[in-house]
């Protein structure tokens, strides 16, 4: 234990995903040694992503306006929309540049045991999307792993009865268990060209 506000920030820095004791400490003390102006920039960018990101209207992406770069893009295709979890799974998608669609941000998966019903989840946003905008296809891009499957078989029911929609499911090839984030470029791309009808 160390005194005052440098434990503070270790115990902060501690709480952050991916970060342990050992990171945290490590973290702590760089910020210690760095220059006074890099840690203004830092602490200046922390505080306008809380201020200043907001939530597209649309697709649920993280956004800086109402909308979206993608919603905002005139050149991708509204008629195709690829379903995914997080806003990190929006870049992967991207990063194989396969998709020229637009996208819609779930916020998550089902997840019963911790509480995650289709309440939680922008599902109720997607059904009224693809009831009024042109959507011919959705493509279900959640996550490989259990939560991920549930949540594109209670999608995949939903809309089912979508007149003229035909909805498809990223190829099999991505590691199980996984996140969609995780896969290399090459894969997902694969995935999501070889998808198939569900
Ligand atoms: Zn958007």
């Amino acid at each position: 234990m160390y005194e005052g506000p440098v434990q503070d920030l270790i115990d902060e820095l501690g709480r952050l995903p991916g970060v342990g004791p050992k990171s945290a400490q490590r973290i702590a003390f760089h910020l210690l040694a760095a220059d006074p102006a890099d840690v203004t920039r830092l602490q200046e960018v922390l505080q306008r992503v809380k201020e200043g990101v907001r939530f597209c209207d649309v697709c649920g992406n993280v956004s800086e306006e109402e909308r979206c770069r993608i919603c905002r893009d005139a050149r991708r295709d509204p008629t195709v929309v690829c379903v995914v979890e997080e806003p990190k799974d929006v870049l992967a998608v991207e990063r194989t540049r396969e998709f020229k669609g637009r996208y819609h941000v779930l916020g998550g998966a089902l997840d019963p045991l911790s509480g995650v019903g289709p309440d939680q989840l922008r599902i109720r946003e997607l059904l009224a999307r693809i009831g009024t905008e042109d959507v011919r296809e959705v493509i279900l891009a959640t996550d490989p792993n259990t939560e991920g499957e549930a949540t594109a078989t209670y999608l995949g029911r939903m809309l089912r009865d979508f007149p003229g929609l035909s909805v498809t499911r990223l190829a099999s090839g991505l590691p199980m268990g996984g996140d969609l984030e995780f896969a290399d470029e090459l894969t997902l791309g694969r995935a999501l060209s070889g998808r198939r009808a569900v």
